[in-house]
């Protein structure tokens, strides 16, 4: 008895094995310093003010985004690791083993992340056009900006439901876009797969109904408009890096 026991634990922690294959692991993705943080979680600053980013995303989207749907993530997250013995564990730490946690701190803690970094990558005065190695590699990767980009409207446009769009590197530091429903993103052992993101688009109703309704392609469509280059390229940089690439 004891011994079958055994054997069950075995096999199912070698199909888990299977099913959640990292192919990042903390020794790489700790060296991104933002991947540091620790509970209890807060907001950053936005850093701009909510109608700066007007026309393509307008003054009450915004705010509404930041103080209320990303402030919920940021306090539902705390609430759900307040009584947890694991609540001193790293964010990163939490997503790269993704699948021991329960759903409120997948969706919430995904939900804090994700949207810290699409304000930041939005944010107004970098630059307004690709340049330096990210704009080398998307270059060599997907043969021009153009074609990134329509390969970020596809993942967008085509996630079912509500979710994100993804442009990351790849363990080898190969960028690839990709898309993750909810609050998942590329770090997370759940994925199908994994990576350091560069870029981010929200595609949720929430970040951009009231200005575009049902129609997600022209929301899609805008936000190349607001992308800050300079910190995409930071972020491209930071994640080669910490690759050893
Ligand atoms: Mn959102």
């Amino acid at each position: 008895m004891k011994y079958s026991k055994i054997l069950i634990s075995l096999v199912l922690v070698l199909q888990m094995g299977t099913l959640f294959a990292q192919d990042l692991n903390e020794g790489i993705v700790s060296k991104v310093s933002e991947y540091n943080m620790v509970y209890p979680y807060t907001q950053k600053p936005l850093g701009y003010a909510f109608d700066a980013l007007e026309p393509s995303i307008d003054a009450k989207t915004m705010e509404i985004h930041f103080s209320r749907h990303h402030l919920a993530y940021v306090n539902n997250l705390n609430s759900a690791l307040e009584k947890s013995s694991e609540s001193n564990m790293k964010l990163l730490s939490i997503f790269l083993s993704m699948s021991k946690y329960p759903m409120a701190v997948r969706n919430n803690g995904g939900g804090h992340y994700n949207h810290q970094l699409f304000f930041e990558m939005i944010a107004p005065g970098g630059a307004n056009m690709p340049y330096g190695n990210l704009l080398a590699a998307i270059n060599s990767t997907f043969g021009s900006v153009d074609k990134l980009k329509e390969a970020i409207f596809t993942a967008g446009k085509t996630q079912f439901g509500s979710g994100w769009a993804w442009l990351s590197v790849n363990k080898d530091g190969t960028l690839f876009v990709s898309s993750t429903p909810n609050q998942d993103n590329p770090l997370m052992d759940i994925t199908p797969k994994q990576g350091i993101p560069v870029f981010g688009i929200d595609v949720w109703e929430h970040a951009y109904y009231l200005k575009y309704q049902n129609k997600r392609a022209d929301y899609l469509d805008a936000v190349w408009k607001i992308v800050n280059w300079t910190e995409l390229e930071r972020r491209y940089n930071e994640a080669l890096k910490a690759l050893g690439k």
